[in-house]
């Protein structure tokens, strides 16, 4: 049953067609026999959605491999386990949160009680994209059943096998009364939107989020917007480096740059930008460069890159370019041992398809404007890219990607091409990229990237970064790689943004006890753990006074000059 992978139709547990009105009705009333309220309740789905995750999280990562490419262990990693924790976190902790919270009364109001109790807000609509199709589908879930609301999943039709496989086993593991996923994309949302939810929870990029929010306004839906953005990286001379291009490497080209959090740029001081766009380059090549287990595959000389380069013979067969000269050589047992120059052109993916059909050993090439770029030998027809890196997406997102590449044939386009620079379309592979000499008004300064391109531009010291920074919309992170404590906490102070992180990309979207979520342009509202809980709930407030003695007579009117007094 195909028919809502091409996009055309939708579904819900019970229907081949989407009707939000019915699947919405279904969900409230549910809500309103208060199946969802008891504590006991809560726990069991969680339960269920552990052994959902601990049976089935190896078919779910298999689904998002079959999407886009992302490496299963990497899907295991930090989408499964991350989820499994977030429950493990929420459950022994829920009654606490649920309870009442006793408060101080005025004094005035003596005797009276008074307190807070977090109630379920209702029927959640969560919105969730494809890039963590797993994690940012399920982890908000595990939220909303810890505050006892019921669920309507629209997961993305970007990732549609990821989406049908959550579709099946949400329904096979959880309470069916409470939860629905429906498939489809920005028609089916529409329609979706339209119904009165109690709460939204949309992650995605800020264009949608627009839509999200004016839609919710009709009904007045609270919404929680988990956007993307720029998120800067500030490097200075006192840095360590190595770990600092080794964990920005990892933030950025972990699946394919496709991660909202991802380091999006580099901002380094003059000092150290060459040399920290090299060992960036380095630590990619050595993370995503190896070819089932082999890391010889492609190198540049001016550093490594990641990706493994298959080369035949003629001269139009060649990938990445142009070939304008030659004059390769073959030792006798094949393998490119003596390596001689290719010369080809930068950035002409145009030939990548016939690159991948045919040929015979190529030994070496000479790539980019000033790059040189060596192939191991041969041993079959296609380009071979590291087990351990993401595609991208779909043809579209391939295609904007490519285009932010610097351009040769743009004298105006200063940059340079440190690793990278090129991809495969049929894969929809694109290399780990590094750019340095990036201007602010290059075209790949001017959103959010969302791939494995990292420009670094050069700035004077912390204070034009921090300038830099405030200048721009609100990003959801922003990193500091830097060992002076007075730069960390003027960036801790002076800057804005959802999470700030010392010497660690992606680190706070990993723990429980920290809010997740983004600022300004970045987003509204947070979630993980307490904070997810929170947002998923209405904090009531009640309060009780006893009838006798009526006490409250010392403020009834009328007003007396002795109750001006008090
Ligand atoms: P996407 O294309 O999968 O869209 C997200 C959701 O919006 C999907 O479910 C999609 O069906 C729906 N949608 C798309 N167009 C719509 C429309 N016109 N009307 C209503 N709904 C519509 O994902 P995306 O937007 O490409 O995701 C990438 C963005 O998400 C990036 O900007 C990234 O930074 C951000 N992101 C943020 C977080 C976070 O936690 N803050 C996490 C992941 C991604």
């Amino acid at each position: 049953d195909d028919r809502w992978y091409n996009g055309s139709m939708s579904a819900n547990h019970y229907d081949d067609s989407l009707d939000a009105e019915a699947t919405f009705h279904r969900l409230d009333g549910t809500f309103r026999r208060g199946v969802t309220r008891p504590l006991r309740w809560r726990r069991a789905q969680l339960d269920a959605m552990e052994r959902m995750l601990r049976e089935q999280g190896a078919r779910l990562a298999r689904a998002v491999h079959d999407d886009f490419g992302k490496p299963t262990t990497e899907t295991m990693l930090m989408e499964i386990n991350l989820t499994l924790e977030e429950i493990r976190f929420v459950r022994p902790r829920l009654a606490r949160w649920a309870a009442r919270r006793p408060k101080p009364m005025h004094w005035l109001l003596q005797p009276a009680a008074g307190w807070t109790v977090a109630e379920p807000k209702g029927v959640a609509l969560v919105i969730a994209p494809w890039n963590y199709p797993v994690l940012l589908s399920l982890e908000p879930m595990v939220d909303a059943i810890a505050a006892g609301d019921c669920v309507c999943l629209k997961p993305s039709e970007l990732s549609p096998k990821t989406s049908r496989a959550l579709m099946t086993l949400i329904d096979r593991y959880l309470d069916r009364r409470a939860f629905a996923v429906v498939q489809g994309g920005a028609r089916e949302t529409g329609e979706l939107l339209k119904q009165p939810f109690d709460h939204i929870f949309y992650t995605g990029g800020g264009k949608v989020g627009r839509i999200v929010m004016e839609a919710a306004a009709k009904h007045l839906t609270p919404v929680t917007l988990e956007l993307g953005g720029k998120s800067p990286v500030f490097v200075d001379g006192t840095a360590n480096l190595d770990v600092a291009a080794r964990r920005i490497a990892w933030g950025r080209f972990v699946n394919a740059g496709q991660t909202c959090v991802a380091p999006d740029y580099v901002l380094a001081t003059p000092d150290i930008a060459d040399d920290l766009a090299e060992r960036i380059a380095k630590a990619a090549y050595r993370m995503f460069g190896n070819v089932g287990g082999r890391r010889d595959a492609v190198m540049y000389d001016s550093g490594p890159v990641a990706v493994a380069g298959r080369h035949y013979g003629r001269r139009e067969s060649v990938a990445f370019g142009r070939v304008v000269s030659d004059d390769r050589r073959r030792t006798d047992d094949g393998y490119a041992h003596d390596y001689d120059d290719v010369h080809v052109t930068a950035d002409d993916s145009s030939t990548t398809r016939d690159w991948t059909n045919s040929g015979r050993p190529g030994n070496r090439q000479t790539y980019g404007r000033d790059d040189h770029m060596t192939y191991d030998d041969t041993h079959d027809s296609r380009i071979v890219w590291s087990s351990s890196y993401a595609r991208i997406i779909n043809d579209r997102h391939y295609d904007r990607l490519m285009s932010l590449m610097p351009n040769s044939d743009d004298p105006s386009s200063a940059a340079h091409i440190i690793c990278g620079g090129y991809g495969d379309r049929a894969s929809r592979h694109i290399a780990p990229t590094v750019l340095t000499h990036v201007s602010p008004d290059a075209p790949v300064m001017q959103e959010e990237i969302f791939g494995p391109i990292l420009p670094i531009l050069t700035v004077a010291d912390a204070d034009a970064a921090i300038a830099f920074i405030n200048d721009r919309p609100r990003p959801l992170a922003c990193y500091v790689f830097s060992r002076s404590t007075i730069v960390r906490r003027r960036f801790e102070r002076e800057t804005s943004s959802g999470a700030l992180g010392f010497n660690l990309p992606l680190g706070h979207l990993m723990s429980s006890r920290l809010p997740f979520g983004g600022v300004g342009a970045s987003g509204m509202g947070a979630y993980h753990g307490y904070a997810g809980f929170l947002e998923f709930s209405h904090v009531k407030t009640v309060v009780a006074k006893p009838t006798f003695p009526d006490t409250l007579s010392l403020i009834y009117p009328p007003y007396t000059k002795r109750k001006r007094t008090l």
